[in-house]
């Protein structure tokens, strides 16, 4: 473990205040305890931001942007490939340190810095294309087009879940942009927020470029909420729970700042009497127990047609027979432990109010009796509209409900206050047409024939109704970190006003 650390320029006690690569320890501010969650102990910790620390990062920040905004974006760009390369190089090491502080298994620790290289690559390119549209002006020799320009200082307050991909979601292409990152992670993964900081901005250390990275930490949420409801933070990317986003979303609304919200999902599969149980399986497995159940996008309800109902029961009963829950870091491992003590207990508690609803645990729910933060994942039988099945516990339980009807089956999967990822199994062409029609899944993300789980960067991300409707990563993502300008310009000798507008003096 000291070896990983070391590899990855980290200490016992570690600055958690950066511009750039100038660290900051103000030692009046507390220290977050980075908790293993596979033993319970201390990895290491991280120094909090002070309030007068953070007025010096505000201001670095904008002294920064106003040269980083000057810089073409295609240079820019070549900043986040030198980023994109670093982080292959540390790919392994930074992998095994989401798996340490998360406890997520290796193959997910290091698919997330994957991601990051993924998210990186595309970052690049689109730095060359940051379109506008030109329009023909109704008016003579009037050239009409818009332009999109940086916003200034972004903030990105991400959750413990992603410790480190989706700051390289928001950072990569705001930087592109134009734009200066703040960021501020979950005090749950402080460690790899520092670890990112070190490795990007060592891979810019000597190209002579503004800052354009900056760490703040805190786990009092004192802070955070100043963070929030600065006005010098132009946007506002949040990354959490529905609870905390309609908070965030309602003081940044309050300031007229932008946000951008990327909150809970209570996500669910299809399997209709059409569906290929060979595809099916695997990907309610992966959607439901991958990450022990902790991602937005993880699979909780099931939703089976009566025909097929005790067969996929029984096929998931024996698939979670065989998960190996253990430490992540040991190869042979699918399921690591949840991030903390209280995880576990929320987990216990959804299968008590499962039992007192009426509904049956049929596998799963026990506290492995080892230290670390471990339960194996549970299955219910449930019904769509009891609370417990209606919220979004973050964590390994996994609702199943029989369904008559396709159109039953969609109204159940649409009657949720979340809308981030949705799914069919099917293998009727009307069926997957039907669920992906304008009246079929209401989320951000609807498949066919793939599970709920695991995103690619290259579309955008992210989901409606209380998941809060932003959308980060590929697509057209990006205009959410610009602003837009429509410019018109008269190279005539006259004055004509549009709509044929008469005001003559
Ligand atoms: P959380 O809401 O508890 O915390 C998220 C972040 O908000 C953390 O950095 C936390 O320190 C900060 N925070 C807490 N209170 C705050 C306040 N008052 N003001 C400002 N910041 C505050 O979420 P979590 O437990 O870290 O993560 C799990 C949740 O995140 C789940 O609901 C999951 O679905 C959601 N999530 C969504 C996405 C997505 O893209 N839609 C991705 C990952 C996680």
């Amino acid at each position: 473990m000291n070896d990983l650390l070391r590899q990855l320029g980290l200490g016992a006690i570690n600055p958690g205040t950066w511009c750039g690569n100038e660290a900051t320890e103000d030692k009046t501010a507390g220290l977050i305890d980075s908790i293993n969650p596979t033993t319970g102990e201390v990895i290491a910790s991280v120094r909090n931001t002070s309030k007068a620390e953070y007025e010096r990062v505000i201001a670095r920040a904008e002294a920064s942007f106003a040269a980083w905004s000057r810089i073409p974006a295609p240079v820019r760009g070549n900043a986040v490939r030198l980023i994109g390369n670093a982080l292959r190089e540390h790919r392994d090491a930074l992998g095994a340190l989401v798996t340490l502080e998360n406890g997520k298994i290796r193959s997910e620790g290091v698919g997330e810095v994957q991601e990051m290289i993924d998210i990186a690559d595309f970052a690049v390119g689109q730095s060359r294309m940051l379109y506008g549209n030109t329009m023909h002006s109704e008016r003579p020799q009037h050239r009409m087009y818009e332009q999109w320009h940086p916003l200034g200082l972004v903030g990105t307050i991400t959750a413990f879940n992603f410790p480190v991909a989706v700051w390289a979601w928001n950072a990569c292409i705001a930087a592109i942009c134009g734009n200066v990152n703040i960021w501020k992670p979950s005090p749950k993964t402080a460690l790899c927020g520092v670890a990112v900081q070190k490795i990007v901005n060592a891979a810019l250390a000597n190209e002579n470029l503004p800052d354009a990275f900056f760490l703040i930490n805190d786990d009092s949420n004192e802070l955070a909420e100043m963070f929030v409801d600065d006005p010098r933070i132009r946007l506002l990317s949040f990354t959490g729970s529905c609870a905390v986003g309609r908070q965030v979303g309602t003081r940044v609304a309050a300031r007229m700042g932008r946000v951008l919200l990327e909150l809970g999902g209570n996500n669910a599969i299809i399997v209709d009497e059409f569906a290929n149980l060979d595809l099916a399986i695997p990907a309610i497995v992966f959607g439901s127990v991958g990450t022990a159940g902790q991602r937005c996008t993880t699979t909780r309800r099931v939703l089976i047609h009566q025909s097929r109902f005790a067969e996929v029961r029984n096929a998931l009963v024996r698939a979670y027979g065989q998960i190996r829950i253990g430490d992540p870091l040991d190869s042979r491992t699918l399921m690591g432990p949840l991030i903390d003590p209280a995880s576990v207990s929320r987990v216990e508690a959804a299968c008590d109010a499962v039992r007192a609803s009426g509904g049956e645990i049929i596998c799963g729910g026990e506290r492995l009796d080892r230290p670390g933060n471990f339960i194996t994942p549970a299955i219910a039988v449930a019904k769509n509209d009891w609370d417990i099945v209606q919220s979004e516990t973050f964590g390994p339980i996994l609702y199943l409900i029989p369904f008559d009807t396709l159109d039953d089956a969609i109204a159940m999967q649409n009657a949720v206050v979340q809308g981030l990822s949705s799914a069919i199994f099917t293998d009727r062409l009307q069926n997957a047409e039907r669920f992906l029609s304008a009246t079929g899944s209401d989320c951000g993300i609807a498949n066919v024939n793939i599970g709920t789980s695991g995103a690619e960067i290259g579309g955008a991300f992210g989901g409606e109704k209380e998941t809060g409707g932003g959308r980060e990563a590929g697509s057209d993502a990006w205009k959410a970190y610009m602003r837009r300008q429509t410019t018109t310009i008269n190279w005539g000798t006259d004055l004509p006003l549009a709509q044929g507008v008469n005001f003559t003096l």
